[in-house]
Formats: C-alpha cells, sequence, structure tokens
C-alpha cells in the first residue's frame, strides 16, 4: 500500500465514524421514545413503520424527551386546543 492509498484509507475511517456518531444520537432519541400513548397508553410500536406515520411523535432534543400520541387522542388534543382558542381552526395544525 502506498501513501496515498494509505491516507484515502484513513479518511473513509474518519467519515465513517462520523456517520456513526450521528446515527447514535438519533438512535438515542429513537430509545427515548415510549412504546405507548401518553394519554390513553395504547402499544406504540415504533418499529412498525405505519404506526410511527400515524402516530404524533414530538421531540424536545433539548430536555431529551420524546412523547407519542396515538391519532385519536391527538385529535382530542387538537380539538381541546381549538376548543379554548390555543390554536386557530385554519387547518394550520400541522
Ligand atoms: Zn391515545
Amino acid at each position: 500500500m502506498n501513501r496515498k492509498q494509505r491516507r484515502a484509507k484513513d479518511r473513509k475511517i474518519k467519515k465513517s465514524k462520523a456517520k456513526t456518531t450521528e446515527m447514535e444520537q438519533k438512535l438515542g432519541l429513537f430509545d427515548l421514545m415510549p412504546n405507548e400513548c401518553m394519554v390513553c397508553h395504547a402499544a406504540f410500536d415504533k418499529t412498525n413503520k405505519e404506526m410511527v406515520q400515524t402516530w404524533n411523535v414530538v421531540v424536545r432534543e433539548q430536555e431529551k424527551s420524546v412523547k407519542v400520541y396515538c391519532p385519536r387522542c391527538w385529535g382530542e388534543a387538537i380539538k381541546i386546543l381549538k376548543e379554548v382558542g390555543a390554536i386557530h381552526d385554519e387547518g394550520q395544525t400541522k
């Protein structure tokens, strides 16, 4: 192996290491994800793609907290928020 090849190899290792750290950070949050709805405690399967897409996941990175709400409870919460005027009924819930 000549010097140039070795350097290229070093660079590759550094790059993959950076990627791992990023992944680990995301996995950390993934681990924090509860496996039930915060409100009704319905089972939440975070490995289920469909569930992940339909349930509402609220991530607060600073607090390192992740909360999940099933679609039904989320709908209820939105309804209540609208009733108290916390959000306006203009389809800006997302
Ligand atoms: Zn629920």
